[in-house]
């Protein structure tokens, strides 16, 4: 193995992949159905990477350092046969872990199959138990229910879960306290993610942010937390656990405490293009090299070679001047993955 590093000496651990750039929701933090409409021109699906594409890149990525794998999108369970993509990652010598984020609205339908097929832990977004505010943040296409039920399948599976839940003031922070109960006492771990300015479609506004100190104050009133330490480095939450024992959350707080000096996430995104930040303006094109004939030697030594060059750190660096040279420039969530 080689175990690349980048310029910051940061290694390459993570490889998220994103499966397909639609979804059946349109959350309006990442998808605005006003610009992800009827007409909006979604990838044809020879120009997705196939399942052997996929694994293709994987086995070359484990040999540069890759441990774990995440399956993303858009929504990932939109893609046909999923679980055999998990599978097939999971026959991979040296991958550690498989985790997929979800929606949770197919998560009942595949929960058995997905577990069966070697996945290792399950994470499902849900912004609130509301239902209206829920459906308002989805684009009106979700029900609470739904994913409930996805939930509790994919835990009946025996697959570890956690809950996202992205933080937008004026839309969900009343419902931080309210999450926090109802996962504790279901004893999942919930996650709070700060809303973040990926893509160029969401309208965000550094107002809009729900500060991590803010939604720790929220929970802290509910019940009484206790920081605690990463189960690894480069873990992107920060771990609370409750003082009575009982639980933990998570904040993810990419804006108000960044952490890209232990970023070790490549990400490839449905059409094959690898990036080595979310924030990313621009990538590699993988499909059109695993097309054009090129022999393992090769990928492996250009994308050793992209990761050696790697220097990014957007959000350490966020401010008024590095968004505005991003202005438009960014690389969807739908796309990237999240
Ligand atoms: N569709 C799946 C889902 O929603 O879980 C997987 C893809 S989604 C892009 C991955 C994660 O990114 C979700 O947890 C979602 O809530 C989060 N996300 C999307 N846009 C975001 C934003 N602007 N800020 C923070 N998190 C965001
Ligand atoms: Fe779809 Fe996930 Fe984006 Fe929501 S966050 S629109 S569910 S890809
Ligand atoms: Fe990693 Fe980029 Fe996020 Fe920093 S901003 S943690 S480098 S993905």
């Amino acid at each position: 193995m080689l175990n690349v590093q980048d310029q910051l000496h940061r290694p390459l651990r993570d490889l998220r992949i994103s499966v397909t750039d639609r979804c059946n929701f349109r959350c309006r933090y990442c998808m605005p159905a006003e610009i992800f409409g009827p007409d909006y021109a979604f990838l044809p699906s020879d120009k997705i990477l196939s399942f052997e594409e996929i694994e293709r890149l994987v086995k070359i990525f484990v040999s540069l350092g890759v441990k774990k794998v995440r399956i993303t999108g858009g929504e990932p369970l939109l893609r046909r046969d999923l679980p055999t993509l998990i599978e097939r990652i999971q026959q991979i010598a040296g991958v550690e872990d498989i985790a997929l984020t979800t929606n949770g609205t197919l998560l009942k339908k595949y929960a058995q199959d997905l577990a069966r097929a070697g996945l290792s832990r399950v994470s499902v977004s849900l912004d609130s138990l509301d239902e209206q505010r829920f459906s308002e943040m989805n684009g009106q296409r979700g029900k609470v229910a739904t994913v409930l039920e996805g939930i509790e399948k994919a835990a009946e599976a025996g697959l570890p879960v956690k809950i996202n839940m992205v933080v937008q003031k004026g839309k969900n922070e009343q419902d931080i306290a309210e999450m926090a109960r109802f996962f504790k006492e279901k004893q999942h771990i919930l996650r709070f993610i700060e809303y973040m300015d990926v893509g160029n479609s969401n309208g965000w506004r550094l107002d809009d942010v729900v500060p991590k100190k803010d939604i720790l104050a929220q929970v802290q009133q509910f019940s009484p937390l206790n920081a605690t330490k990463p189960n690894y480095t480069g873990e992107v939450a920060s771990r609370y656990q409750y003082e009575d024992g009982q639980g933990e959350i998570g904040v993810i707080s990419s804006v108000t405490e960044s952490f890209c000096s232990t970023c070790s996430r490549a990400r490839i995104s449905a059409e094959g293009t690898l990036y080595t930040c979310l924030f990313a303006t621009t990538g590699v094109n993988l499909r059109e090299l695993l097309r054009s004939g090129a022999d393992d030697a090769i990928i492996t030594e250009q994308l050793a070679s992209v990761w050696q060059k790697r220097t990014d750190r957007y959000s350490d660096e966020r401010n008024e001047q590095t968004m505005q040279k991003r202005k438009n420039a960014k690389i969807e969530m739908s796309h990237i993955g999240g």
